[in-house]
């Protein structure tokens, strides 16, 4: 059966319990799995080569995304890193946005540094870049659209096409649309990597991330690399996770719809320079987010008209959003990006990629949209007051 989106979340993994007949699956926390007899191993022989809980959680973030197989890992990190490192060698080059998440730029960079591989960030959006970029033969390039914290959209297609030429791998961090919004591998992507302590896991108290290919035999690499270096994710947090998959659909509806709301109210107001979200015309890339995308998200950043004090004062009248790094929760969060999220990269590059000081990224819940906006309005209030 072609099953829809909303079915697949719903339904992996459910009644597959031969024993009792439970319809949710079971957590198999055993870390060992006993020998039928001398070298008769089962299916599973130890659970950081493979879990039963965390292989339902694999086929299912597979299934959403459109890919063969996938490998779930401890952390997003882990999961970008063991991409990266299975895959690139002294000497080889990766070409990544200058604009990525700090985390992810942070890594690189120390690769880079470390001369276990090559770097150059380069600015996606802009074709003669990328074609220079290309030109160098990278292994493997890093994609993140749209990007964090500036919400800029490239075009996945066309990176992915240019990739293929070259026989250079084409990594896309889905992290902010979730398989909900977006699907790269529909898009010609080789890999897709996710922080699923976001959106997926939802709930802001679980640490994981995933890789998915349309490709086995890159599956088959990354899954003895997971194993030898031991990054795979715990049983419990895989059920954690896979009681997060089954309302993952409803809760980016309803998130990013409040940020719709939001994006409209922030545009009234007079302590707001400038609002970053793919919804708007202005915002970079929003022909190829129209596209590429089914919905526009609902991460949101500012540039406050102020100065510290302002921006200090807003922050601490906020009731409903919590000054926290992460994204994709319940709840709302708001951060600050260049002291925050963002402080491993230097001023240069913060600079270079266009995040000044009074950036704020907001990570819009599923509260009620209008409790959201009054909080934001009572701050708004406050800071005004105070200049
Ligand atoms: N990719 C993106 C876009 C992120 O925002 C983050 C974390 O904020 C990561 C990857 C890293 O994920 P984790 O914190 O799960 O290691």
């Amino acid at each position: 059966m072609d099953l829809k989106k909303a079915t697949i979340a719903v339904h992996s993994g459910l009644n597959n319990d031969i024993q009792y007949g439970c319809v949710s699956p079971p957590i198999y926390l055993s870390s060992t799995y006993n020998f039928i007899g001398f070298n008769e191993p089962r299916f599973h022989d130890y659970s950081r080569r493979s879990n039963p809980t965390r292989d339902i959680v694999q086929k299912a973030l597979s299934d959403l995304e459109g890919g063969v197989g996938s490998v779930l890992t401890n952390t997003g990190m882990s999961a970008i890193h063991l991409v990266t490192m299975s895959f690139l060698k002294p000497g080889d080059l990766l070409i990544a946005p200058h604009d990525c998440y700090g985390g992810s730029y942070r890594l690189f960079q120390s690769m880079h540094n470390n001369n276990l591989y090559k770097v150059k960030f380069i600015n996606q959006s802009n074709l003669l870049e990328l074609q220079a970029a290309f030109n160098e033969k990278p292994r493997l390039i890093f994609i993140e659209s749209p990007s964090n914290p500036l919400l800029r959209v490239v075009n996945i297609s066309m990176i992915c096409e240019l990739a293929h030429k070259t026989e250079t791998i084409s990594v896309v961090d889905n992290t902010f649309m979730t398989p909900a919004l977006q699907n790269p591998i529909y898009l010609g992507a080789d890999i897709i990597v996710h922080s699923c302590t976001k959106y997926i896991n939802g709930h802001s108290d679980v640490l994981a991330g995933i890789v998915i290919s349309k490709d086995p035999t890159l599956i088959d690499h990354l899954s003895w690399w997971a194993n030898n270096i031991g990054v795979t994710a715990a049983a419990f947090d895989s059920y954690l996770l896979l009681r997060s998959i089954r309302t993952l659909l409803p809760r980016i509806d309803i998130a990013q719809n409040n940020a719709l709301a939001i994006v409209d109210y922030l545009k009234q107001q007079k302590l707001v320079k400038k609002i970053y979200h793919p919804s708007l015309v202005e915002n970079i890339g929003y022909k190829y987010a129209v596209k590429q995308q089914k919905g526009f998200g609902a991460i949101l950043s500012m540039e406050i008209d102020g100065n510290k004090e302002i921006l200090k004062t807003f922050l601490k009248s906020l009731k409903l959003f919590t000054l926290a790094e992460s994204l994709g929760g319940v709840e709302s969060l708001i951060c600050h990006a260049a002291s925050m999220t963002h402080a491993s990269m230097s001023y240069e590059a913060r600079n270079r990629a266009g995040i000044s000081d009074m950036l704020l990224r907001i990570s819009v819940g599923i509260e009620d949209k209008q409790d959201l906006i009054s909080d934001l309005d009572s701050a708004f209030k406050i800071a005004s007051d105070n200049i």
